[in-house]
């Protein structure tokens, strides 16, 4: 999560990393290791493609009682009275040191609760002079570019619950691909690095331990024992992640935006963006059924009705100014990824 959502979506952050792009720029990427980065990139993707697999599959655990996987620590949303309660404690707390620990609290119960990997993070902490472009931003260690430093801002606190889980959730997949090493080309923005965590963001779904054991390919796997799936961001919230996922897709090299895995990506938030449309929007902005000319005018951004004095239209009126217009809206561009001739 790098961006304030408040800040048009096209005013993006600068850079990824704390440190300097000297070291990334010139990382060698040695012949011989090659095919290992290949297996590990592919460990990944698999990762990806069982993310989703849950994330269309796995019903939101909110019925029941919640039951840990290390048998300790309440799961998923069951986290969010702990999680607030660290919110309210940074939020009144004076002094560095009293929100550093409230704040980092938050962000550890957070991972705990969504099963969140945290292989290759070396530390986490409050930044309150961060970029206020940036609510939180990771970069590399600086003796070892392969971990993590997660740095949280200002912002990342005062949005809610679901705001803190997205922003850990989209960190930690920087931390993971700083783990992998294959996702940096050394430019000033790292645009599949971003599309994926920006993506994530959509589908909610974060990167998870694998089996233990395993190393590096274990952890990169995504195990059995799947976390959570994160909660569903506010609408008011939800746009920008999507128009980020996509101007950062538009940005990648043509090469990677034809990868299978990244177009099952898309697919996947632009199917998900319609779900919480058609689950979530008002009544006058939920998309009709498909291939209808109703579909046509709701893809569109069209009134349901060309007379102004119907309460078709007056209710499509009202709707379109909250925020599930801007849902809509980014939902199209998604769809126009997949058109053909
Ligand atoms: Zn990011």
């Amino acid at each position: 999560m790098r961006k304030d959502p408040r800040e048009p979506a096209q005013d993006t952050h600068s850079h990824e990393v704390v440190d300097p792009a000297a070291t990334r720029a010139s990382a060698p990427v040695a012949a011989a290791s090659a095919l290992v980065l290949e297996l590990q990139r592919t460990a990944g993707n698999r990762a990806v493609t069982g993310m989703l697999q849950r994330d269309t599959s796995a019903a939101p655990s909110s019925s029941g009682p919640p039951a840990a996987p290390g048998g300790a620590g309440p799961v998923g949303d069951a986290s969010r009275p702990e999680v607030e309660g660290l919110l309210s404690t940074f939020a009144s707390a004076s002094g560095y040191d009293a929100k550093n620990a409230a704040g980092i609290q938050a962000v550890r119960a957070v991972i705990a609760a969504y099963s969140m990997s945290t292989k290759g993070l070396r530390t986490m902490r409050f930044k309150p002079d961060l970029n206020p472009k940036n609510d939180a931003e990771t970069g590399e260690a600086e003796d070892n570019e392969r971990e993590s430093v997660i740095e949280f801002g200002p912002g990342s606190f005062p949005k809610g619950f679901a705001w803190l889980v997205h922003i850990t959730a989209h960190e930690l997949e920087h931390v993971r691909q700083n783990l992998i090493g294959a996702y940096h080309r050394g430019d000033e923005v790292e645009p599949v690095s971003e599309f994926l965590a920006y993506n994530g963001s959509v589908l909610q779904v974060q990167s998870v331990p694998g089996p233990a054991g395993k190393g590096l390919l274990g952890a990169l796997a995504t195990g059995a024992g799947r976390g959570p799936g994160l909660p569903p961001l506010p609408p008011d919230l939800l746009a920008d992640q999507p128009e980020m996922a996509l101007a950062m897709f538009s940005r990648m090299p043509s090469a990677d935006q034809k990868k299978p895995q990244y177009r099952q990506e898309l697919a996947g938030s632009r199917d998900k963006l319609l779900e919480r449309l058609t689950n979530e929007a008002p009544r006058a902005l939920q998309p009709p059924r498909k291939f209808t000319p109703e579909w046509t005018r709701w893809a569109e951004g069209k009134p349901p009705s060309d007379d102004p004095f119907t309460i078709e239209y007056q209710d499509w009126a009202d709707a379109i100014k909250g925020p599930w217009e801007k849902v809509r809206a980014v939902w199209k561009k998604f769809d126009a990824n997949f058109k053909v001739g």
